[in-house]
């Protein structure tokens, strides 16, 4: 889980009869990359992603914010499942659209771990299930590929071409790449 920026509504009228409305969904999608808010999967792929309501709104939660904009974000499928009605407001869910993740959470090697302290993180790790196999694999997979491409880089004795496959290894960190949570931390370890 990584900051985002929510991004101004771009259809307030249609969010009022349908919060899945698709030019509001994709602004959601875009903001993201296209990945989930919670995990960093790519969605839009394999699957469309879900209209996620970060508070539920079900009927005995919040159905006043069915259709605020403020509650909604782009999730995955598997999040989404995991997640379900769950929401507890005195130890709410991390938001990434509205504060900084990194305050709660740390990618360790391939595994999502709250920090010290942070009940807020370890509970939105559990209610979303950040741990799941699946995504240790893929997680494992992508960091592989990254050890392979920074070994790659210390192949080569010319210090300037060191410093430019490095440069350019940077990008894979990006924030528009799936998993740049876990990507980043390997690369912050190899400097
Ligand atoms: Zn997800």
């Amino acid at each position: 889980m990584i900051r985002l920026h929510r991004p101004a509504c771009p259809n307030p009228i249609a969010l009022r009869a349908n919060y899945k409305n698709s030019e509001n969904k994709a602004a959601l999608e875009g903001a993201s990359n296209g990945k989930c808010m919670y995990c960093e999967s790519h969605v839009s792929h394999v699957y469309f992603g879900d209209v996620e309501h970060i508070k539920p709104k079900a009927e005995n939660r919040f159905p006043h914010l069915e259709f605020e904009w403020s509650n909604l974000g782009f999730c995955c499928a598997r999040c989404n499942n995991a997640k379900k009605d769950q929401f507890d407001e005195n130890c709410p869910l991390i938001d990434p659209y509205s504060e900084d993740p990194s305050e709660h959470l740390i990618a360790f090697g391939t595994i999502m771990r709250h920090k010290a302290g942070s009940e807020r993180g370890a509970i939105t790790i559990i209610t979303t299930d950040l741990n799941r196999a699946e995504l240790i694999e893929r997680r494992a997979m992508r960091l592989a590929d990254l050890q392979h491409a920074l070994d790659a880089c210390y192949r080569t004795s010319n210090v300037a071409l060191q410093n430019i496959l490095l440069h350019a290894l940077e990008a894979e960190s990006d924030s528009s790449k799936e998993f740049s949570l876990f990507s980043a931390a390997l690369m912050a370890a190899n400097k």
